[in-house]
């Protein structure tokens, strides 16, 4: 779908793949281990957007039925890896919605029976509005799908025309009705600011538009210059201009401003939700905690251990159980330490203080990482009080950088 908070970065599937753990992480970990969430990386979409960087695959429509065949063998294995119960369970690519209803039910279904799903899981599914059919939508309500996440990105055709988005405006207010007939009422929107071409008035209006459909949560994301898309050659061969950084600034401003005044809590740089809508397995991500990978290309983090599934479609279906994966990483004490500050900076509310003393007690870079945040304060980017270190209204604006700082 292209949200940033996605953990399936692309390596393109005919790109060579570097070291590869063919006998899977089970033995890195240990035998069981407690696991909080389940991400499932579905690679295909119809077409693959010039911005994007997942990991995914158009026009593979005749490997539907052996990828789900694969993904359900995978799921058997993982049951005897995962502690539950998992709290959390994200079907994201990708577009999982591009799969047939009857796949998509299949899925779910050996999720259920074959993992640690607590009773109160959320189940959350990425859908592109184009896909979403009343067959879907059912699909994914009788599968006990709790909340979607709609990549509606821009309410412009020429915008979307720029993004390589296909579908038409008109079918995202449809898709939202389709899936509250479903019975489906956690509804997040995607939208996407910084398009070539884009205007501040232009913005304004999609935001409207946005709050207007009456949904509970939505993630507004800058769109990004991912190295090696076709995006990137483009602007690089001078076919496409960026927008100015100013008016950058002012769009992420005016949604701050404008969802603020819709009662959205700004809970996370670029999400927003009313009170009790926020997203439970993203929160998971920024937190830290531990999630198990499903799905070629699918990333994981579970013991402090960080991994990633094979992104090759064709060596994935080669094989069952446990899939093989890429050399998994594990971050030292200080590695740790500046991960804890960038995912924790993110989310408003920001670093409780008594962990952020345990934070700054150890690891190589204690003492620079005060001294960047002693002048982060100064400058008015930071706060630090008795409750915690977090961004102010500015800080926000320049977040990357200063998280760059603190890493
Ligand atoms: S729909 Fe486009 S942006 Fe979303 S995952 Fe597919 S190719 Fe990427």
């Amino acid at each position: 779908m292209g949200s940033r908070i996605q953990l399936a970065q692309c390596t393109p599937d005919q790109a060579k793949v570097p070291d590869v753990e063919p006998g899977g992480i089970s033995s890195f970990l240990a035998p069981t281990t407690p696991v909080e969430g389940l991400y499932v990386h579905v690679p295909f979409c119809r077409h693959r957007c010039h911005y994007c960087d997942f990991f995914t695959i158009a026009g593979r429509e005749d490997a539907f039925d052996a990828y789900v065949d694969r993904l359900k063998s995978e799921i058997r294995a993982s049951a005897s890896c995962i502690q539950g119960p998992l709290q959390t369970v994200f079907i994201g690519g990708g577009t999982p919605t591009i799969l047939p209803p009857k796949l998509l039910a299949e899925v779910l279904q050996e999720i259920r029976s074959a993992l640690p799903v607590a009773s109160d899981c959320e189940w959350s599914v990425e859908a592109n509005p184009e896909t979403v059919t009343p067959e879907i939508a059912a699909a994914l309500a009788d599968g006990g799908v709790t909340r979607v996440s709609l990549g509606a990105q821009s309410f412009q055709p020429e915008r979307l025309k720029a993004l390589e988005r296909r579908h038409d405006p008109a079918t995202v207010e449809r898709s939202l009705q389709r899936l509250r007939s479903a019975g489906i009422d956690e509804l997040s929107l995607d939208l996407i600011f910084a398009i070539p071409g884009q205007t501040l008035a232009q913005w304004e209006s999609d935001l409207d538009i946005a709050v207007g459909l009456g949904i509970r949560h939505l993630s507004a994301y800058s769109l990004i210059y991912e190295q090696g898309t076709p995006l990137t050659r483009r602007r690089d061969r001078g076919e496409v201009a960026p927008i100015p950084e100013d008016l950058e600034a002012a769009m992420f401003e005016h949604a701050i401003r404008r969802l603020d005044a819709e009662g959205m809590r700004h809970y996370e740089v670029s999400n927003w939700a009313i009170p009790g809508s926020e997203c439970r397995h993203n929160l998971l991500y920024w937190r830290n905690q531990d999630w198990w990978p499903i799905g070629p290309g699918a990333s994981g983090h579970v013991q402090g251990i960080r991994w990633k599934n094979v992104p090759r479609l064709g060596l994935y279906l080669e094989g069952q159980g446990l899939p093989p994966v890429t050399r998994p990483e594990q971050l030292d004490e200080d590695g740790r330490i500046g991960e804890a500050f960038m995912m924790g900076l993110r989310l408003l509310q920001g670093i409780p203080v008594q962990r952020l003393e345990s934070l700054l007690a150890c690891g190589d870079r204690s003492g620079a990482r005060r001294r960047a945040i002693e002048g982060h304060v100064a400058d008015g980017h930071l706060i630090m009080d008795a409750v915690s270190l977090r961004f102010t209204p500015r800080g926000l604006m320049v977040a990357d950088s200063i998280m760059v700082d603190l890493l």
